[in-house]
């Protein structure tokens, strides 16, 4: 397979780098963030092993742009850094997995051979429906240019619509997606909220976006007319 290995240790690369040429595997080597996002934009890698910590950008921040512009290349984050915290921002950024270091060839290897067998998946790290768009894990949400302030509830429910564009969800479905399965809400609290969820999205913008399905529930899509 093709492998981009992006690693400013350069003792490290060149015995990766070896030990995957010796099974075969075509490997690139950068030593930056820079030079990592201009090989991986041309997209014809199988797989791109991505070291945190580089002189330039870091490992997060390439692996984000990568997504923000639709490379869909699976990414294993190595990291010296195996703090909770870290591997979620890694996760968060749009990386498929992730390898603590010092890793074991062969873990490599199998890590490796897991994302490549499954391809470059599209995982947007931000929804966007429409000009409403939303980043879960940063929590913001945005109609064109301007930011959006919601409620936590407010945002979870838009966030659940925007998950499903276009389907027909039931507020049964809604109240279980934003409330949680057994939370003894009412369920003409979703409607409460939808109302809320409007008055700051929708009626700013004079749009009307999650739509009412009468007798079934709410609908959001990307036709505002
Ligand atoms: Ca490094």
């Amino acid at each position: 397979m093709r492998v981009l290995l992006v690693e400013d240790e350069e003792k490290l690369a060149a015995l990766v780098a070896q030990g995957l040429t010796e099974r075969g595997d075509v490997v690139g080597v950068v030593g930056t963030g820079t030079q990592a996002l201009s090989s991986a934009r041309g997209g014809e890698y199988d797989v791109i092993l991505l070291d945190v910590m580089l002189p330039d950008l870091d490992g997060f921040s390439v692996c984000q742009r990568l997504r923000a512009e639709r490379v869909w290349t699976p990414v294993l984050m190595l990291t010296a850094r195996t703090a909770v915290a870290d591997r979620i921002a890694g996760l968060d950024s749009g990386a498929d997995d992730y390898l603590a270091k010092p890793f074991a060839f062969q873990e490599l290897l199998a890590r490796m051979r897991a994302l490549a067998r499954r391809g470059p998946v599209p995982r947007p790290t931000e929804l966007e429906v429409g000009d409403l768009r939303l980043d879960p894990s940063a929590r913001r949400v945005w109609r064109g240019s301007t930011e959006l302030s919601l409620s936590t509830r407010e945002f979870t429910l838009l966030e659940s619509l925007m998950r499903r564009p276009d389907q027909v969800l039931t507020r049964e479905q809604l109240l279980g997606l934003a409330w949680g399965d057994n939370s003894g809400v009412a369920s003409n609290v979703v409607d409460v909220y939808v109302r809320y969820l409007r008055a700051k999205i929708d009626r700013p913008f004079s749009v009307d976006t999650p739509q009412t399905v009468r007798g079934v529930g709410y609908r959001l899509t990307a036709d505002s007319s």
